[in-house]
């Protein structure tokens, strides 16, 4: 494939199909830092192997397609990960990049002819479209069976009701690496911040369907530093700097930071990061420097288990959206087993 799109998928039906990829008891490596570089390293392979098994069964190579339109700097950086990957993985892929001033109509034509292609298996939007484009109404119109991205409504209807679907990437893949960490999730209180659809809810069905106790905050939420020192897992999906501080975590809880914040603000930088040269350097020479929504040099002394940014939830996304390529094409195909 040339290039590939945004946040993606994964499916929910398909939990104990992932689990057999990985050790006997679906746990990995030790330690309080839960590494999403190498978590999603294995998931690739895993995803490797479940290809070959797939061609192996008579099985055609998946095939996923980004749609794109427009020209975002930052898209066509997700967009050239995921083409990587794709690559890598041994799946088939395609960019459809369209121009920015893209009639509506047009598009719907688009997806429309995607969605009765039978050798394409995933389609991807990718987000954010131009504003001129109605994104509830171009989601609605991917064929859920080909809706890698899990944002289509009877996907999103269907995680709620705890039937197999699609489910997005970045959610899907932390519950996989609670999972693999061996993070106890039934009963266990999980509390997220952050309510959007790309995250935040889907993140909560994801945690209920593993039986924890789900409270989803936001910027109305009363007394947040209360609700989250009750969290066994805190979750932050926030898109704010740092702004989740040991006051906000109770001693020995799992903090997982999905916030990707570019950071361009010495004084932020600097309250964040005292003293590291390291990062000042990259301010200098880049502009900004990435950072989660966790203070995580002042949270991680608490947690008993705490994800990096970057290199954390981060990399997981592309792992997932591969495998939920292959899970859909598996189906599609009659090859589910
Ligand atoms: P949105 O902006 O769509 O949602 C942010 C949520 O945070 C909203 O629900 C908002 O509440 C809530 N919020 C904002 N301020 C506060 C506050 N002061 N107190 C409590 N809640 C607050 O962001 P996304 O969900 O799309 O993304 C969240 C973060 O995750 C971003 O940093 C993004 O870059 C990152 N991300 C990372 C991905 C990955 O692959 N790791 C993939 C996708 C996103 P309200 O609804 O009331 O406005």
């Amino acid at each position: 494939m040339n290039e590939m799109s945004t946040p993606s998928v994964a499916d929910h039906g398909a939990s104990a199909e992932r689990r057999d990829g990985g050790r006997s008891d679906g746990k990995i490596m030790d330690g309080k830092i839960m590494d999403g570089k190498a978590l999603a390293a294995t998931l690739r392979g895993e995803v490797a192997v479940k290809l070959r098994a797939l061609i192996a069964a008579g099985g055609r190579v998946p095939k996923l397609v980004a749609v794109m339109v427009g020209d975002d700097p930052a898209s066509r950086v997700y967009v050239a990960a995921k083409a990587k990957a794709c690559h890598e993985a041994g799946l088939l892929g395609e960019a459809v990049i369209l121009p920015g001033d893209t009639r509506a109509a047009v598009l719907a034509a688009r997806i429309d002819a995607l969605n009765a292609d039978p050798e394409v298996d995933g389609i991807l939007v990718q987000l954010p479209l131009p504003a001129h484009l109605d994104e509830g109404d171009v989601l609605a119109r991917v064929d859920p069976e080909k809706d890698v991205d899990g944002f289509h409504a009877l996907n999103v209807g269907r995680l709620w009701q705890g039937e197999p679907g699609l489910t997005p990437a970045t959610p899907t893949g932390v519950v996989e690496m609670l999972r693999r960490y061996g993070v106890p999730l039934v009963g266990a209180h999980a509390v997220i911040v952050g309510r959007s659809n790309i995250v935040g809810k889907p993140m909560a069905g994801l945690l209920l369907r593993e039986h924890a106790t789900v409270t989803l905050c936001h910027s109305r939420t009363r007394d947040l530093e209360v609700m989250c020192r009750s969290a066994d897992v805190l979750v932050a999906a926030i898109g704010r700097a740092g702004m989740i501080g040991p006051e906000h975590v109770r001693e020995g809880a799992v903090v997982v930071d999905v916030g990707i914040n570019r950071v361009d603000d010495p004084a932020v930088v600097e309250r964040l990061f005292p003293g590291d040269k390291k990062r000042r350097a990259r301010l200098a020479s880049k502009g900004y420097v990435l950072t989660g929504d966790v203070d995580f040099r002042r949270v991680a002394p608490k947690a008993a288990r705490i994800t990096p940014v970057p290199g954390g939830v981060g990399p997981l996304t592309v792992a997932l959206l591969l495998e939920s390529t292959l899970i859909a094409s598996r189906r599609r195909q009659g090859l589910t087993a």
